[in-house]
């Protein structure tokens, strides 16, 4: 009987040190585990303080470059003003350099001083305004010929208004030119339409 006892009991011994092991060895690897987990999840935490760092200046800048708060005129800038009519549907262009007063403006101070004008482009060296008009553009001429000679007319508002009186005598053109110069020859100066006077 003491023999089976003894046996007995060492089983329950040898069992229970089994079972003691296990629960040693499932404790230190989840001790491990977390410990390990800790130090990724911290890993993760600062790199992701760095990307956010990294966005939100990266925002910042892209913010500062869309309202172009930083963006002011040169004194080298230069100047275009287009107008496109919608009664010919041309655009005329004038050029030219910075008004000394814009200098250093910045593009809502602009707009404020041309608030009739569309800021199309802005940059330091470079502005441009436009608008619509109704009308024509204020470059379209007749040729007609007054008493043997060329005169050019300018058509205002749909009326001809005489430009210039040339010395250029109409004997000098063909026939078909001198016909055609009785209707008057509608002529357009495409030249200044995208140049200054
Ligand atoms: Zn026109």
């Amino acid at each position: 009987m003491n023999k089976v006892i003894i046996t007995i009991l060492s089983i329950i011994v040898l069992m229970i040190s089994i079972l003691v092991g296990i629960q040693v060895f499932k404790t230190q690897n989840n001790n491990v585990t977390e410990h390990q987990i800790a130090q990724i999840s911290e890993e993760i935490e600062d790199d992701c303080t760095e990307e956010w760092k990294e966005l939100y200046e990266q925002n910042t800048m892209n913010l500062q470059v869309n309202t172009q708060e930083n963006i002011r005129l040169s004194p080298n800038c230069s100047f275009t003003f287009q107008t496109h009519y919608t009664g010919c549907g041309h655009t005329s262009r004038k050029y030219m350099n910075i008004p000394q007063q814009l200098v250093n403006k910045t593009e809502e101070e602009l707009q404020e001083l041309y608030n009739e004008w569309k800021i199309k482009t802005f940059t330091t060296n470079e502005v441009i305004l436009e608008k619509e008009e109704t009308g024509e553009c204020g470059e379209h001429y007749v040729l007609r010929d007054v008493d043997g000679k060329i005169v050019i007319y300018v058509i205002k508002d749909g009326k001809e208004e005489e430009y210039e009186k040339t010395e250029i005598s109409t004997d000098y053109l063909t026939e078909t030119d001198k016909i055609t110069m009785k209707d008057g020859l509608k002529v357009i100066r495409k030249r200044e339409l995208k140049s200054s006077h």
